[in-house]
């Protein structure tokens, strides 16, 4: 790594423009995983829990299926296959890694016969996230703990996602700690094994999705005008529709990130409330497939600007065709039942 991520400056203060806004401001912290080897010690995406050693690990036990489209390896081939592709990035491949590939996802014969086939079993959870408070600012943790801890069950479960269980506890009641936790046999897909990362916490700020405005700053924001008598630069190419820029560099962050608003992407915004109390939920943790989305702005100053697939990745986590799977929780009692959705 040669350098911490940081967010550039935003383009201009858009509550200059748009006063507005200000009341509507929220912090989020952007996490900016990239590719370490965390201890049980540290916030990390898909790194070691600080899980005690007389505490049962979270299995799952609804049912699960796989198919023989998509191959259920386990978390230890995905890693080998993944240290075998990145070894050999740009250059040919050894007899030996050709053969070790060739055995973990053997070549298929078409045409490809669909046997899908129920797993059995309980399946161990696999770590996503761990994150100390103070390591995130914008943790906002229940009395008594400073740090979470998100797993997930490694096959689909409702609406094509992993199901995650959080856990909130106090790092300082952890004094053995579990060593050798177990691993589910299978996973789903090879993009629901994160692979372990160390993060650059950094805090930014965030306004709301345009679509979750008042219909007064709707229609300001898609006054051109107003945006122009400001002298903001905007590319002339948005005069059509000054709300994608706003949406896209201007609203919400992309990449892994915790607290600020929900980034509603393709679906419609809506309400959500608490399933136990009925209280509004707040946006906790968001799993993101990419680092980076369209909205340049977002960019770390020390990304290369295109790079998609390999240098904005690095968990090497993919919700569905490339969305983030975003974790919300009650916001008057975090450890209520939480929520799950993919934007
Ligand atoms: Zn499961
Ligand atoms: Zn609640």
């Amino acid at each position: 790594m040669t350098g911490i991520p940081t967010t550039p400056p935003r383009p201009f203060d858009v509550t200059t423009v748009f006063p507005d806004l200000a009341p509507l401001a929220r912090a989020a912290t952007r996490l900016h995983p990239r590719p370490g080897s965390p201890s049980p010690q540290d916030s990390s995406i898909g790194g070691p829990l600080l899980w005690p050693a007389d505490e049962p690990w979270p299995h799952c036990d609804e049912p699960h299926v796989v198919d023989g489209v998509n191959p259920a390896l386990s978390p230890a081939e995905v890693r080998l296959e993944r240290r075998i592709r990145a070894a050999s990035r740009g250059r040919t491949l050894t007899p030996e890694e050709r053969e070790t590939l060739e055995r973990i996802r053997p070549p298929q014969e078409y045409p490809v016969t669909v046997a899908i086939a129920p797993y059995e079993g309980s399946i161990a959870m696999l770590p996503v996230a761990q994150l100390y408070a103070h390591d995130v600012p914008d943790l906002h943790t229940p009395e008594g703990a400073d740090l979470l801890q998100v797993l997930w069950c490694p096959f689909d479960h409702s609406a094509g996602m992993p199901k995650t269980a959080l856990f909130w506890r106090s790092a300082a009641t952890v004094t053995d700690i579990l060593a050798t936790p177990p691993e589910p046999p299978a996973v789903q897909f090879d993009g629901y094994v994160p692979a372990p990362c160390l993060l650059n916490p950094e805090q930014v700020t965030e306004y709301p999705d345009h679509r979750d405005l008042s219909k007064e700053l709707r229609e300001q924001i898609g006054d051109w005008s107003l945006w122009q008598a400001a002298e903001t630069d905007v590319d002339s190419a948005y005069a059509s529709y000054p709300h994608e820029f706003y949406n896209l560099e201007l609203s919400v962050a992309p990449g892994w990130r915790v607290g600020g608003w929900p980034g509603w992407g393709a679906i419609d915004p809506h309400p959500l409330l608490c399933p136990t109390c009925g209280s509004d939920m707040d946006a906790l943790l968001t799993i993101a497939t990419f680092e980076t989305g369209d909205g340049k702005s977002w960019l770390p100053h020390q990304e290369p600007a295109h790079e998609p697939s390999i240098g904005f990745n690095h968990t090497e986590v993919q919700i569905g065709s490339g969305y983030n799977q975003q974790v919300y929780v009650c916001a008057t009692a975090p450890e209520h039942a939480h929520t799950d959705l993919m934007h």
